[in-house]
Parts: structure tokens; sequence; C-alpha cells
């Protein structure tokens, strides 16, 4: 069986003035499944979803629905509902009014809409809070009850604009997790927006990475993160790592700009020995940064350049502050190391 397209994106472009915000963007959402638009503040992720949505005109290219070209239709002929960062409640009204005005607007029977509101709220396991008021509500219920506002109406797709931006910290890592399993069990098509690259790793089926308002690349997570298709991927989802044409010449005997991941980095002291295989390249640590689970080196290497290291704090949490200025030798399996290519 083929997989059914929810969304499809030809050529997809958008100006403002000589600000080119959206370059011909192909991308096909499958049914069903969490895909996050990823990249840095500017690189044309918003302009995208306002485009799906229909708030925005494309100045070229097409949009499908579903299989059906949405785009000349305007926004209240798509089946789409948009959740954003500023969800803006209702403060008089209760969060079960909250979540049912919408089927308010389109005239569903007071029954049906009291069910599909409870329903909603009961697949954001917000059941038991249908009678207070938002402002009796934590940051994350709130988010929580936007969300259920969109799901009431049963749309093919949901599109979330930074949707845990305004959240802090920790309760913006308890929702990433709930929200996949919301979307999950609903079902539902969710296209997500964010510049955190841990929340995108974290929540999603598959990523497309923005730069300059073209995909860079489009993969699962691990793809991504372990094969990241250029510099810029690679600089972007995780520390950028980089060994510069000349040093990957003589430490690995291969030529272009390659790469390897802080965590598969191992760092010898002294006279410890090097794994059978590995490639290795001394160094002297320059920093030193202990982040609880972790310590971080990063190492000036002997050929120029500097790179990352981690480790992770398995025994007993001692300093190793007094590695800093020390020459230390770096190693790791050769197929950690992967080539990063810039596009021209
Ligand atoms: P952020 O994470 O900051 O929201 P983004 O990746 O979503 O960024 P967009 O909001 O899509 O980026 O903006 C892409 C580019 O288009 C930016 O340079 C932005 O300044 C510009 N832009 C977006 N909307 C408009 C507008 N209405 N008028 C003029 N320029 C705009």
């Amino acid at each position: 069986m083929t997989e059914s397209i929810a969304i499809r994106l030809r050529g997809l472009s958008r100006h403002f003035g000589d600000v080119v915000a959206v370059d011909r963007v192909d991308l096909d959402v499958v049914d069903g499944e969490f895909l996050t638009l990823l990249g840095p503040s500017g690189s044309g992720k918003t302009t995208v979803l306002r485009m799906i949505a229909g708030f925005e005109r494309p100045d070229a290219g097409s949009i499908e629905l579903a299989g059906v070209d949405v785009t000349q239709v305007p926004p209240y002929g798509r089946d789409v509902n948009t959740v954003f960062q500023d969800y803006a409640l209702f403060p008089h009204m209760s969060v079960l009014e909250n979540v049912e005005y919408g089927l308010r607007v389109k005239k569903v029977p007071k029954v049906e809409r009291a069910d599909r509101a409870r329903a909603a709220l009961d697949s954001v396991r917000l059941s038991g809070y249908e009678e207070r008021s938002p402002s009796q509500l934590s940051g994350g219920q709130r988010q929580r009850v936007a969300l259920a506002r969109a799901l009431v109406n049963r749309p093919k797709v949901l599109l979330l604009d930074e949707p845990l931006g305004a959240l802090d910290l920790k309760l913006r890592e308890q929702m990433q997790v709930e929200l996949k399993e919301i979307q999950r069990e609903v079902g539902i098509t969710f296209v997500f927006v964010t510049h955190d690259q841990d929340e995108a790793l974290t929540m999603s089926d598959r990523i497309a990475v923005f730069n300059n308002g073209r995909i860079e690349q489009l993969g699962t997570p691990t793809d991504v993160y372990e094969h990241p298709a250029t510099a810029f991927v690679a600089g972007f989802v995780g520390t950028s790592n980089l060994l510069d044409p000349a040093a990957a010449q003589l430490v690995l005997g291969r030529s272009g700009t390659w790469s390897v991941r802080p965590e598969k980095i191992l760092v010898h002291v002294g006279d410890a020995p090097v794994p059978d295989g590995h490639h290795r390249l001394n160094g002297t640590v320059r920093e030193v940064v202990y982040v609880g689970m972790s310590t971080r080196f990063v190492v000036d290497l002997a050929t120029g350049g500097s790179l990352m290291a981690v480790r992770q704090n398995t025994d007993a949490s001692h300093d190793l502050s007094h590695l800093r200025g020390q020459t230390v030798c770096l190693s790791w399996d050769p197929q950690y190391e992967y080539q990063v290519a810039d596009p021209t």
C-alpha cells in the first residue's frame, strides 16, 4: 500500500520585498505523521505554515491537501487548524466553553458540542477541568486547552507554530512527550514549527531543516543527527564539530570537510590506550564544563581548529577541571565520522 499524502508542497515561494522568505520548497507530509519544520529565526518556517493554513498567499508554487489543490482556497475552506504560541483563551469563559466555542460558531447542536468538547479535553488529559476559568490553570494546562480547542474540530491536519515557546523548560519537556503521545493517539497529521533542535529530535517522525527559505535536509531525527547532509545541518542540529579539509586529509586521509559528534569522541589522558582501529588526534584541553549528567571538553587540535568531546559522568562525580591545559589524545571509531558538504 502506498502512503497517502496529507500535504504536498511544490515549488512554494514567498517574497517580502527583497526578502526571499520561502524559496522553491518541495515537501510531502505523510498522513498521520508528526513533521517538524526546524530552523533558525527568519529561515521561513512560519511563512510555510501560514501558506499551508491559507493566511499567506504564495508568489509561486502549489499546495495540495489530501490530493486537492487548495492554493487559491481561503483559510476557512481548508481542513486544517492552527495552534499558535500566544494561544488567546477567552478569559470570561470556562475551559469547556472555550473548547466548545468553535463548534458553537458552526452551529453544532448543544449536546454534540458538549460531548465533543469533553472528548477533546480528555484527549489532552484535562478531564475534570471543564468548569475552571483559564486564570485558574497553569501555562501548560492553558496550552492544552488551546490544543483541545483545535482538536475538537477534528481537522485532518494540525499546524502548530512554536506552541511550547512560552513555557518554562521543565514544563516544555513534559509537554513535548505528551504532545507526541496525544498526536499518536488522535492520529492527526501534525506540522510543528520550532527553532529548538532538542524539541524537534524528541517529537518528530521526520524533520525538515530550514535555512534561508529552503529545506536543507528532510529525514528522521536519527538521519538528521547522525548523517547531517550539510555543515549547516551538522551545526544547527547538535554541536558543530568540524574537521576542515586540511585536518581531514592529515588525520583521516580523506578529502572534504568531515565531522564527528561529541559523544562519539573518547578523551585519553596520559598513556591511556586508544582502541584499535580508531582515528586519533592530539590536542590541548581549552575548556572543561561540568553539566551534571556529562562533562564537555573543548580541545584545541594540534592540526588547528577545535573539537568538542562529551563524557558521561557514569562514575563518581569527580571534578575534571584539572585537565584544562593538558595535552590529551582524542579518538573515535571511523564509522562515526561523516562528510558534510556545503550546498553551492
Ligand atoms: P521565527 O522562528 O523567528 O518565527 P521563521 O523561520 O518562522 O522565523 P519567517 O517568520 O517565516 O521565519 O520569516 C522569514 C523571513 O521573511 C524573515 O526574514 C522575515 O523577516 C520575513 N517576513 C516574514 N513575514 C513578513 C512580513 N509580513 N513582511 C515582511 N517580511 C516578512
